[in-house]
Order: structure tokens, then sequence, then C-alpha cells
């Protein structure tokens, strides 16, 4: 089987111009890390949480120190991961003061008899792995604080706007001998109520792999997309018959038409088909196969280039 990764950097508004490039280079990196785990003959998983990690990483990307804060001006943050091969998942919400969250949902998969873990069970799960503690300052940006600001000031607290600011960032992939995977990790949306979770670490929603099918990771409007499982949905239409693109077409199009939710998603066939598609304004997405990197960020806009 040949190697294929797809990630992307979220549904958005819109990037802006002096943004783009910094986030190009991000989703592209990404993309690279991904692909060289898969081309050095390690697993799906691997590569998911591989390409997931460089995203939370980058500050440009609404995961890990990119997230965007809460009402009281904090991080929490939401992950999932998704093994194909046996259907294993692991999941954590709410989470502070980790870099990587998508680390911690794959020690929940492999380590524990749960699926999902939240808020302080997840951060002693977190010590007791050994996964260092660090100051949830260390995960606020300037960008975010001032992002949060603007929207108390526009909005009012507690009141966020569901077609602004999301971002979270995702990861699919297919290894060499035929398994998929996903992971999905986010700050969630800005001036969000403590202790909101969304559908990032919702099995189902947020991303869902499975090796008879293909793997799918979602971003969007989080409570539209828990409300229609979106991943699960759209992997409902291809086991229906339906093509990569028309299941896309066919779930995010459900989505906008009965609730006004905007989304996207990245999706890999268990052979190795892929697709991106997305009813935000934009979204950075990036796919490696066959020695080539595609990549893109508004619509009808792809650039193809040969791997390293
Ligand atoms: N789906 C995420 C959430 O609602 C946000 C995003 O995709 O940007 O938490």
């Amino acid at each position: 089987m040949n190697p294929v990764v797809v990630v992307h950097g979220g549904g958005a508004d819109n990037v802006s111009e002096d943004r783009k490039e910094r986030v190009r280079r991000g989703i592209v990196r990404a993309a690279t890390v991904g692909y060289s785990i898969l081309q050095e003959g390690a697993s799906a998983v691997d590569a998911v949480e591989g390409a997931v990690t460089v995203l939370e990483d980058d500050p440009e990307f609404n995961a890990g120190c990119g997230s965007v804060l809460n009402v009281n001006g904090e991080v929490e943050m939401d992950a999932s991961i998704m093994d194909g091969k046996d259907l294993s998942a692991g999941a954590v919400s709410a989470v502070r003061c980790v870099a990587n969250p998508i680390k911690l949902a794959r020690l929940v998969m492999e380590k524990t008899p749960h699926c999902f873990l939240t808020n302080q069970g997840a951060e002693k799960f977190a010590a007791a792995m050994g996964i260092p503690e660090i100051p949830g300052e260390k995960l606020v940006t300037e960008r975010n604080k001032k992002h949060l600001e603007k929207e108390k000031r526009e909005k009012g607290a507690q009141k966020s706007d569901c077609k602004k600011n999301l971002g979270t960032v995702g990861a699919v992939a297919l290894d060499r001998k035929g398994n998929v995977a996903y992971a999905t990790s986010t700050g969630g949306i800005i001036n969000k109520m403590v202790g909101r979770v969304g559908d990032t670490p919702c099995i189902g929603s947020g991303g869902y792999a499975d090796n008879d099918i293909g793997a799918i990771s979602t971003t969007g409007h989080g409570e539209s997309i828990l409300k229609v499982n979106l991943a699960r949905l759209t992997l409902f239409h291809i086991e229906q018959g339906k093509t990569l693109e028309e299941a896309a077409d066919l779930s995010l199009g459900y989505m906008k038409s009965r609730l006004k939710g905007l989304g996207g998603l990245i999706l890999v066939s268990k052979t190795g088909d892929w697709v991106v598609k997305w009813t935000s304004a934009s979204m950075p997405w990036a796919a490696a196969k066959d020695g080539k990197l595609h990549s893109g960020i508004d619509l009808d806009e792809t650039t193809v280039t040969d791997l390293p």
C-alpha cells in the first residue's frame, strides 16, 4: 500500500494575508513529518500523532500553544485519536497544562481500559505517565489575548460566534500495511464557557478511523458537528456507495442546511484516495502521497510540489 497523509489547520473565516505564509509553512511541515514517519515504515497512528504534534507546537494554529482562550482567558484543550485496525480510540477534554494533548489522548488509548478522560482526571493520568506539567500561561499567546479582548468587546462575555475563530488541527493517514488512523486537537472556540467540550474529542464527531472504510478528521463549529456526528456520518455515506467527494458534500451540506453549521474535513479511504472539503471561507490543508505534496488554503487554490 502506498502511504498517504493528509493534514488540516482548521476551517477559518479567512486567513489574513500576513498569516498565510506562516500557516502554509506550518501545514506543509506537518504533512512532511507525517509522510516521512510513514516512509520509515511506522504506523498510521504514529504518523497522525507526529503530524498533529507539529501543529500543536506551532502558535499559528488553534491547538496546543496557539489555543484560543476561554471566557476566563485560560487555555482548555480537547483531542482524540483512533486506530482503524481495531477501532481503539483515546480522547481527552478540557486539559490545561500539557503541551501536547494528542500524546495524552494516545496514552489513554494505549494505557487505560477507557476511551476518554477529562480535565483533572486526564491531568492526573498525564502526571502518572510522566508527561511534564507546564504552566498554563505558556500556552497563551499575545495574539489570542487580543482576540479574546476583541471578542468580548464586540459580543459580550460568554457568547462565542460560531463562524469565527475556528482552527482545530487534524491528520489522517494510511500506512504501508493498510491501516488508517486519525488525530484531531483543538483549543476549541474563543470565549467559550469554562468546561465547554466540543466535537474534537468525541469519537464519531471530531474524527473516525476504520480500516474497512477509511479515516476522517473534522473541524468547524463544534456544537453543529456534535449534533450531526459529522465524521461517522461522512463514513456512513461512503459505506452506502458514495464517492469520497459525494460523501463529504452530503454530510457538510446536511450540517449547513439543518443547523447553519460551517466546517471542513479531510478524508483518506482504505485504498488511499483522499479528499479535502470545507464550507467555511478557507481551510489550510496539505496531502502527501507518491512523493508529491498538494496544499492549499482558499477554495480553488492548490499547489503541487515534490516531497523531499
Ligand atoms: N471544532 C472545534 C470546536 O468546536 C473548533 C474548530 O474546529 O476550530 O471545539
